[in-house]
């Protein structure tokens, strides 16, 4: 026999006992995110590489090696989105939303892709929940959209949650400090790994993330971002600081705080998880006040996050699985075609009512069908036979007998709701 074919490394499929608990995180995020305004959105699963090539950056892991691009039949530079927010600002501006009431707030569950070294809670495929309140520059939206990831966290039972926090400047101010940090590298050159040196002149900010013991001692002296804001900036920073302590939502600055994309400014933030190993990021995002002009639009002010699905779930405390709900199993107590052709109208007539309902369908005996009515933990069994519906209450064990598939429906509808 020829080899079976397997999911590709780095994927998943999604079996019917998790799907039911990621319907427990995506009815979570749209509860919490619509009742502050936000309204979901759905974009391609692939965009013109442009998109991201703009935005995301040249430098960064993503653009550099973990794209899935690929040339269409139209011979056009195709990506399969490693982020969502890019495409959503797409959106926006394609879509002159600039009109509508400001700030506009989108949400998103969405499949992203990225070629990463696949491990533990780090997949080629994963999906995000992510908010994006696009339009307005006020601190307050900074604020919200942080206690909204929080509020989230909470709400799923995710443990051992920390807050990070850090202002980028914008990029007038970053451009400045960047210098700073260039000389501080080239004045320490001899130390740093070697991508690190690579980099200084291309993503000096990146250093913060190394875990090379040289680079780590020449970081430990080099000059903070947070230290170099414009008067501006750092008032705005102060503003959301200020907020969150109202909203009680702990947190603590991390000056070194880089996330992996260019087109973050000002606020910048990530929730970590003690629970998770070393992929700990649950989520996190920031103010993205450049990222529409990058895109050719005009400049529109921005702020959102993204959370991980499969990171939330791995580390939310244990919750039981959903099960399904079965009211009525129609099972037949003989083998006359016309008990069949009842038994199907049966179950479709309970269906329609809103009586979740199953028809048995495997040819088991009577004996067969009630166990497996037990496995499906059905309230009712309806026995079609020859002479006549009994209904076989599963609860009290009782049985009656039931005049019509209709008398059976209501019967089920009055004992699912009593009184
Ligand atoms: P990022 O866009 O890299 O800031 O990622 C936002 C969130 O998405 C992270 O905090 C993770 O929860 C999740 N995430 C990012 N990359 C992966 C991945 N390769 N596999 C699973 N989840 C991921």
């Amino acid at each position: 026999m020829s080899e079976r074919p397997q999911a590709p490394r780095g994927t998943f499929d999604v079996l019917p006992e998790q799907s039911a608990l990621r319907l427990t995180v995506e009815s979570a995020a749209r509860r919490t995110l619509e009742a502050a305004g936000y309204r979901r959105i759905e974009t391609p699963a692939f965009e013109d590489t442009d998109v991201f090539r703009r935005t995301v950056g040249e430098s960064t892991d993503i653009v550099q090696k973990e794209m899935y691009t690929f040339t269409d039949g139209g011979g056009r530079s195709l990506t399969l989105r490693p982020e969502v927010t890019a495409p959503i600002m797409r959106a926006y501006l394609e879509h002159g939303m600039h009109k509508l009431a400001q700030p506009v707030k989108l949400w998103y569950l969405s499949s992203c892709f990225r070629y990463e070294r696949a491990q533990a809670g780090r997949y080629r495929q994963f999906w995000q929940i992510g908010a994006e309140a696009i339009g307005s520059d006020d601190p307050a939206v900074d604020a919200e959209s942080i206690l909204l990831l929080h509020a989230l966290l909470g709400e799923l039972g995710v443990r051992g949650v920390r807050l990070r926090l850090a202002s980028l400047g914008t990029a007038a101010s970053r451009a400045r400090y960047r210098e700073l940090l260039q000389a501080h590298l080239r004045a320490h050159e001899d130390r740093l790994s070697d991508e690190v040196r690579e980099r200084i002149d291309l993503n000096p900010l990146r250093a913060f993330d190394s875990d090379h013991p040289g680079t780590r001692e020449v970081m430990a002296s080099a000059p903070l971002l947070l230290d170099h804001l414009d008067a501006e900036d750092a008032e705005h920073f102060a503003q959301v600081q200020e907020l969150l302590r109202t909203a009680e939502i702990p947190f603590e600055l991390d000056p070194a705080l880089v996330r992996g994309l260019d087109y973050y400014t000002r606020t910048v933030f990530e929730f970590t998880s003690d629970a998770l190993g070393a992929q700990s990021g649950v989520g996190g995002g920031g103010r993205y006040d450049g990222l529409a002009e990058e895109l050719g639009g005009p400049p529109t002010p921005g702020m959102g996050w993204a959370a991980g699905v499969e990171r939330m779930l791995l580390a939310a405390e244990e919750r039981p699985v959903p099960e399904p709900v079965c009211d009525l199993y129609v099972a037949l107590a003989g083998e006359a075609p016309e008990l069949r052709a009842t038994a199907f109208a049966l179950a479709a007539e309970a269906r329609r009512a809103q009586v979740p309902a199953q028809l048995e369908l495997a040819g088991r005996s009577l004996k067969g069908q009630m166990k497996q009515a037990g496995r499906l933990g059905a309230r009712y069994v309806a026995i079609l036979g020859d002479d006549g519906i009994a209904l076989k209450d599963m609860e009290s064990g009782e049985q009656e007998t039931v005049a019509s598939p209709s008398a059976v429906v209501a019967h089920v509808l009055r004992g699912r709701h009593p009184g």
